[in-house]
């Protein structure tokens, strides 16, 4: 199972709170004091968030409750979505002051996409201006009539005293067991909702629809029998109440997450496909079938290291043994396993299916790899994340900074696939990309602390390219007596421009032997070499066509360097007469937001030299299709941000290169001469 929310809703004060009613903690932490379970790493109790994914597990009468607590802050969304993956089951947690907000939207559109059975906890009725009704209200709004209570608060704020479950009829305070009569005052609306209730679970079942209409009385058995079928197959999400911070309505919940959401038996056979024979094929949660584990995260360790945590969907793997990696297509040697609560571990003999557990000391298994065995190969589907959206260039601030940075990146971008690193050759910059600027702040915290290099993250730079517009022809000879050898290349180059993306081309028509054939292979070297620095700003020179067509050469002094010498030289010239421009990386962008922003959006794409393509519509939000320069969306994420309040969300693209327009051209030349000085 696995608790999803806007970000401060409550999920790591409610994940304490049902490890500690439950017994697998001895003490209660606090989100506020930086000692809860959940949030452990430095980078976490610093900003007081969930940044990580983060396996708990407790024992709730007979059921075993593996759950996650997931980061609610938009720029580590792919610990949420590797959550969902591996969950039968989510926890929906909504403030009972701030209501439906943009992440429980987000939130809710996953579960729905991925068809997660869930239930929605109504938190913080301790709260002031905690509205239990109202919060309804905007549940059904927003995710329909399916949303139905299952419980009722009693009081709100100071006087929040516990919840009346509507099916058994009790109430729950702060005690474990039920206890205390329903306040009289509140009989009138508990009627009203237990009917509500009723009609609700009537809708799942034939008979009971037959019972319903005819007036009958439909059980408490009834209630939870259809109930769960509904939770199931997501006709109904039930919302229950309570307060983590007060420990209050928390064994009702645990008994709703035991009863109603499906235990991986009940949520059945996952697909399977073998890497062999690429056959797919289901199979059975049972511990006595194949071995099939999905490694959903990555973390690491003071003291045992890198861990590999994994849900195994089928079979049984043991401590001390070992295993076919299907995704690499290689052994690996599985040592302890354990079972992981946060930052302590338990160690275990065995894990079966539905079980989660993790490993330390793994060579090659990284996140998104199949676990299973030789004999039996099998590979689950990985977890599909989005692509990065925001960069910045990693600068190493020494020299052994640098030689180490390049052992790290590897092991960063391996244990969070919403990462990327690449070196961009054009300038030379390493780029680490992630969500948002958040996440690659983090990721930039944790290079220098947890491996200690040094390293600085500044914008990264934007690979402008240069190219001709107009056909010339360029003629350069390379002529040196100094006694004894003489130096001799003569070459004729034509320069034509050519379409956008088509790239450098060098090409031949020499006839006759002006230029004799094996001088040509030199002429395209120093063209070739050349073209990397062209003659506005020194970058790279595309979408133009060398032809070399013409030339002269000398029996004794010409050498492949003179010819090599006289093409480079000949290229810049050309180059210099071709009316030479910059050319600039376009973007393709699509920033999804609700409707209300649409203005906003547009307006600022417009400041920053975009084209907007067009509208559309998807479920209660607009996309903006729109072409941008990159120089103008380097920092996207935090305009956006500021705009929308985090309500908007967008990805970016490479699209293809344009001209940089001349009134900019002159600012680039100037920034790159100072650059290169
Ligand atoms: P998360 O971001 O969803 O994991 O939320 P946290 O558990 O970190 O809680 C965010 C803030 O809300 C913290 O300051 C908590 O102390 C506070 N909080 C959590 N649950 C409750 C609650 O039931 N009542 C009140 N009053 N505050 C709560």
């Amino acid at each position: 199972m696995v608790l999803l929310s806007h970000c401060g809703a409550g999920k790591t004060s409610l994940s304490e709170v049902m490890l500690f009613t439950t017994g697998a903690i001895p003490r209660l932490g606090k989100v506020d004091e930086g000692t809860t379970t959940s949030d452990y790493e430095p980078e976490e109790i610093k900003r007081k968030i969930s940044i990580n994914l983060t396996p708990l597990y407790c024992q709730w009468k007979d059921t075993k409750i593996n759950f996650l607590d997931t980061p609610g802050y938009a720029d580590f969304v792919g610990g949420v979505l590797a959550g969902m993956r591996i969950a039968d089951g989510a926890i929906i947690v909504v403030c009972a002051a701030s209501g439906v907000e943009v992440g429980t939207e987000l939130v809710w559109r996953y579960a729905e996409e991925r068809e997660i059975p869930r239930l929605i906890f109504v938190n913080k009725m301790d709260r002031e201006n905690a509205n239990f009704h109202r919060v309804v209200g905007q549940l059904q709004s927003s995710f329909g009539r399916k949303c139905v209570p299952i419980q009722l608060p009693i009081g709100s704020h100071t006087s929040f005293q516990g919840v009346v479950d509507l099916i058994g009829m009790k109430v729950y305070g702060r005690a474990k067991e039920p206890e205390g009569e329903i306040p009289p005052s509140l009989e009138g609306e508990i009627h009203s909702f237990r009917d509500k209730l009723a009609e609700a679970v009537a809708e799942i079942d034939d008979e009971l629809t037959v019972k319903y209409l005819e007036g009958k009385e439909i059980t408490s058995e009834e209630i939870r029998r259809a109930l769960g079928e509904g939770i199931r197959t997501r006709r109904i999400v039930p919302i229950l109440a309570g307060s983590a911070l007060q420990n209050a309505g928390i064994p009702p919940l645990l008994e709703a997450i035991g009863n109603y959401l499906p235990s991986p038996k009940e949520t059945g056979p996952v697909v399977a496909t073998n890497p062999l024979t690429q056959q797919s094929k289901a199979i059975e949660p049972r511990e006595d079938s194949s071995l099939a584990a999905l490694v959903f995260l990555t973390s690491a360790d003071p003291y045992v290291g890198k861990l590999i945590h994994f849900r195994v969907y089928s079979g049984t793997i043991n401590s001390n043994s070992q295993i076919w990696n299907a995704t690499k297509g290689q052994m690996e040697r599985i040592g302890q396993l354990f079972m992981c609560r946060g930052k302590t571990q338990e160690a275990v003999p065995r894990l079966i299916a539905g079980d989660i557990g993790a490993v330390a000391k793994l060579v090659l298994t990284s996140t998104g790899d199949t676990l299973s065995s030789k004999e039996h190969p099998l590979r689950l589907a990985p977890i599909e994340f989005p692509k990065p959206v925001f960069s910045v260039a990693l600068h190493p601030k020494t020299k052994t900074d640098v030689d180490k940075l390049g052992t790290v990146l590897p092991r960063l971008v391996e244990d969070d696939l919403t990462l990327q690193v690449r070196k961009e050759l054009d300038t030379g910059e390493i780029v680490l990309s992630g969500m948002g600027d958040s996440h690659v702040e983090v990721a930039t915290e944790k290079i220098q602390r947890k491996f200690g290099v040094g390293v600085r993250a500044e914008i990264p730079k934007v690979p402008y390219k240069e190219t001709i517009t107009t056909l010339t022809k360029a003629e350069y000879k390379h002529k040196k007596q100094t006694g004894g050898h003489g130096q001799y290349g003569h070459v004729f180059l034509e320069l034509e421009p050519l379409p956008r993306g088509s790239g450098f081309e060098f090409t031949e028509r020499v006839v006759g032997g002006s230029v004799p054939r094996n001088y040509i292979p030199a002429v395209e070297k120093g063209v070739l070499e050349a073209r990397q620095e062209g003659v506005l700003a020194r970058y790279p020179v595309v979408d133009v066509r060398a032809t070399l067509y013409d030339g002269s050469s000398h029996p004794v002094d010409s050498s492949e360097i003179s010819f090599k010498i006289a093409g480079a030289q000949a290229l810049k010239k050309g180059l210099s007469q071709g009316q030479p421009v910059l050319l600039e990386p376009i973007m393709h962008l699509k920033v999804t937001v609700p409707e209300a922003f649409i203005g906003d959006i547009i307006g600022d794409l417009n400041t920053k030299r975009a084209k907007v393509l067009g509208l559309s519509r998807q479920n209660d939000n607009q996309v903006i299709e729109a072409q941008v320069p990159l120089s103008e969306v380097l920092r996207y994420a935090i305009d956006l941000r500021s705009i929308t309040q985090g309500r908007g969300s967008y990805n970016m693209e490479y699209s293809h290169y344009e001209e940089v327009p001349a009134h900019l051209t002159q600012k680039i030349v100037a920034e790159r001469a100072q650059e290169k000085a």
